[in-house]
């Protein structure tokens, strides 16, 4: 694709990036075959190919957002379905991370929209605040229905009384390893130590049981990922900066041999720190190491030769590929492997390739979308007929149990399981 920017733009480092993945792109169009919002609506600028011009009109031409821009790269999943695609390797993903920042910078959002949007990067990121949130929308939830659409998706995330239970206090879990083999620091996430915190736990105990010595590092928190999507780029880089931080400490005083994530979207994110911060000369060479040390827990697990210790029921386990996992990672088959080297069924799902509409905070902004694919992905689990479903992301996982009575459990939790722990709650009830 040729570009148009003059050589003064090109100076702009993010400009440059922006330059060479547009001329990447040779307008073909495969990736929009896979693009789960243009099967939606069928709207070329629902589609990758689409929003490349629309993100190149508005970069070259170095004009504020309009709304047409923003509505249809707001309705982007960042799925990067393209990206797995495409087969001229366009990067996708940062030229929307600099589109996205470039909408923040230019252009005002309705006050409800901004509001949200506040809210959500506000609250999300910080876990004692979201913990508060989240009793709090509790307590309003009997009126949820005098709230717009937006906010009530909100409060839905209080909606089951079993999920207020699972609200947990406990800090993030750190153990020690009777015979190391590893030292890994754990990142405690956000979200997920709030909504279930059994992930984490069932993690350490998974990790100590084959020698891996789990750490937390002092003041590691959000990734920054949340804020990221939504274009807040100093908020994004704070947080990241904070856990860099962190780890380095830790890498330096006792070593460490991996950053371990066990929410895949912040995992795409950590590995994407030494692009983010490539021309930060203060952060540069650290968030580079950060990104050379982070894994996806599946990966640390594969190294571990993992085998059933525990007597397992007959279970047809559906594995639910999150994105950032498939397509953020390249990261689709392991997670399912190592379930079926632990002993269990499990069942290939029609259609693994499309986002459940979850994508960090699309389900709440973008909340038609979202629905609808949602039941898409719901009919297709369901048609396979499962006993549990089983993702690597908090996010997929709260976003399809809003959809099915199947219990949806933790990957880990349920290799936790094979290997010699408890099974997760919610299959204990099934099986008694
Ligand atoms: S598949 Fe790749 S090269 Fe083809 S239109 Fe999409 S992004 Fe461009
Ligand atoms: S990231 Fe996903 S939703 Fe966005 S253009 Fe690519 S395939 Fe479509």
């Amino acid at each position: 694709m040729q570009t148009h920017f003059t050589a003064e733009q090109l100076t702009d480092p993010d400009v440059a990036v922006s330059d060479r993945i547009l001329r990447a792109c040779v307008h073909c169009g495969f990736c929009t075959a896979t693009c789960p919002t243009y099967l939606l609506t069928g709207d070329e600028l629902d589609g990758p190919r689409g929003r490349i011009y629309l993100a190149k009109d508005m970069l070259e031409k170095n004009r504020p957002a309009d709304a047409t821009t923003v509505k249809h790269l707001d309705r982007c999943l960042t799925c990067l379905s393209c990206m797995t695609t495409c087969p001229s390797g366009v990067h996708y993903m940062h030229l929307l991370d600099h589109a996205r920042r470039h909408i923040e910078r230019t252009y005002r959002r309705p006050l409800p929209d901004r509001l949200i949007r506040w809210v959500l990067a506000t609250v999300l990121p910080y876990t004692g605040r979201f913990r508060f949130a989240l009793r709090a929308a509790g307590w309003v939830r009997p009126f949820r229905r005098l709230f717009p659409r937006r906010l009530r998706n909100l409060l839905e995330l209080a909606d089951e009384p079993q999920r207020r239970e699972r609200i947990s206090s406990h800090p993030a879990p750190s153990a020690t390893a009777a015979r190391r083999l590893k030292r890994v620091a754990l990142l405690p996430g956000c979200v997920q130590p709030v909504l279930r915190p059994q992930i984490n736990e069932a993690t350490v105990r998974l990790l100590n049981r084959y020698g891996v010595d789990v750490v937390v590092a002092k003041g590691t928190g959000c990734c920054g990922a949340l804020v990221h999507h939504l274009g807040r780029e100093a908020s994004a880089h704070a947080q990241a900066r904070a856990d860099i931080d962190a780890w380095t400490a830790e890498i330096e005083s006792r070593g460490l041999d991996a950053i371990i994530v066990t929410a895949s979207g912040c995992g795409t994110m950590l590995k994407d720190y030494g692009f983010i911060f490539r021309n930060d000369a203060a952060y540069a060479a650290k968030a580079e190491r950060v990104s050379s040390l982070a894994r996806d827990v599946s990966e640390v697990l594969a190294e571990l030769h993992l085998e059933r210790r525990t007597p397992l029921p007959t279970m047809r386990v559906a594995y639910h590929s999150a994105c950032s996992l498939q397509h953020g990672q390249n990261l689709d088959g392991l997670p399912a492997a190592l379930l079926r080297q632990t002993g269990f069924n499990v069942v290939d799902v029609p259609e693994s390739h499309l986002c459940c509409g979850s994508a960090g905070t699309y389900n709440i902004l973008e909340p038609e979308m979202a629905g609808q694919l949602r039941a898409r992905k719901v009919r297709n689990i369901e048609s396979v007929h499962p006993d549990v479903i089983a993702a690597g992301n908090i996010g997929c996982l709260t976003q399809i149990a809003e959809g099915t009575r199947i219990p949806l459990v933790h990957t880990v939790e349920l290799l936790d399981w094979a290997t010699g722990g408890s099974p997760p709650a919610e299959l204990r009830a099934r099986m008694s």
